[in-house]
């Protein structure tokens, strides 16, 4: 089916990522996305020690565009490094209030990825976390966490070729799968009420079985449709059993897709054919995460409108928000300043949250007076 024969309805993409030095470029990316009926997105800030994140970037896309961009914030690790002035570091629970009062709608974990968890070398069950989590599951505030990574990457026979450009080929220097699922699951355990959207489905697509026990054990996760690609070739592999557990666990469901701007549509395409026809057809080969693959089909699973509308809004408003939340203009300021230092002590050149601070302060300057 072509993109303009889809379906129409709103559509919230859970999953984004906004970064580099074009301060505008909020609004390519939101008219890229509505080229394939994309409404609204959500910009995620990958985040770890020792590295310098698009925070800036990402409330600059959401100060731009408030009514369509919903900002899932990464934590700034400072507060645990020795080489920074610590006046300007807070703790993971004072930077969650902070980031509430801005108008932060979600936080975004990326500890879960193998290679992530390697260089921080912090179990995701560590005592480092422990108030980062009891502080998510005491204010409700949504994460989409990032746990693993198919299970293929530590497997060179099986991993497809566009895995290996980016290094994501784990040997056994890395985590394995089952002990970040382990990990993951005792801060579950320890933190039943915490709202996470796990991104790539939790790489549980080639498990149905495992999935449907995992979303049954722990009633407040949900799971993103984001590509990995192998998701669509494991689903197509039974696409019968892949359509009875999307009617089962239609609430649990999200649309996502990693778009980044200049990502080509067809990683979009992709995912609604499969939601949308019983169309079996071959995977887009212009997308460099997608292709090329030694699998190559993909059969859809045609679901009901109704199923359709949660999926690609509704579970989302539930689980987030009905709209965006407002920033707070000064806690944002206050905010970029506080980065401009961090990220001015971690040699980060340009200083992007120096450069957004100035920008928003002119955007401002501009605004009609009221
Ligand atoms: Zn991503």
């Amino acid at each position: 089916m072509e993109l303009s024969e889809f379906a129409e309805m709103t559509i919230v993409d859970c999953h984004t990522h906004i970064g580099g030095e074009d301060l505008n470029i909020v609004n390519a990316i939101l008219d890229q996305e509505a080229q394939a009926g994309v409404d609204e997105l959500v910009a995620l800030v990958t985040s770890g020690p020792r590295r310098v994140n698009v925070m800036p970037q990402a409330i600059c896309a959401k100060a731009k565009r408030p009514d369509k961009i919903y900002l899932f914030a990464g934590m700034d690790y400072s507060h645990i490094a020795s080489d920074v002035d610590h006046r300007w570091t807070y703790s993971f629970p004072r930077q969650i209030d902070r980031l509430i009062a801005m108008g932060a709608d979600g936080l975004k974990m990326i500890n879960g990825k193998p290679n992530v968890r390697k260089a921080s070398g912090i179990a995701l069950d560590s005592p480092i976390y422990e108030d980062y989590w009891a502080k998510v599951e005491e204010t409700g505030l949504p994460v989409l966490w990032h746990v693993n990574d198919p299970e293929e990457f530590w497997d060179p026979e099986a991993a497809p070729e566009w895995a290996k450009g980016p290094g994501w080929l784990y040997d056994d220097t890395f985590p394995t799968n089952e002990s970040l699922y382990a990990e993951c699951e005792r801060v579950l355990d320890k933190h039943p009420k915490a709202k996470i959207i796990f991104a790539h489905f939790y790489f549980l697509s080639d498990f149905l079985d495992r999935a449907a026990a995992f979303l049954d054990r722990y009633p407040e996760v949900n799971l993103d449709l984001t590509p990995g690609i192998e998701m669509f070739h494991n689903f197509s592999k039974r696409p019968e059993q892949a359509r009875e557990f999307f009617l089962k666990y239609q609430d649990r469901i999200l649309f996502g897709t990693d778009f980044t701007p200049g990502s080509p549509l067809s990683r979009i395409w992709v995912i609604r054919n499969f939601l949308e026809t019983d169309e079996t057809f071959h995977v887009p080969t212009d997308e460099r995460l997608f292709w090329p693959d030694h699998r190559t089909m993909i059969t859809g699973i045609k679901l009901p409108e109704d199923v359709l509308s949660k999926i690609y809004e509704g579970n989302f408003r539930r689980i987030v928000g009905k709209a965006p939340k407002p920033l707070d203009m000064s806690l944002v300021m206050e905010e970029l300043n506080r980065l401009t230092a961090i990220h001015d002590a971690m040699g980060a050149k340009p200083n992007m949250a120096r450069k957004v601070a100035e920008e928003l302060a002119a955007d401002d300057g501009e605004a009609p007076p009221h």
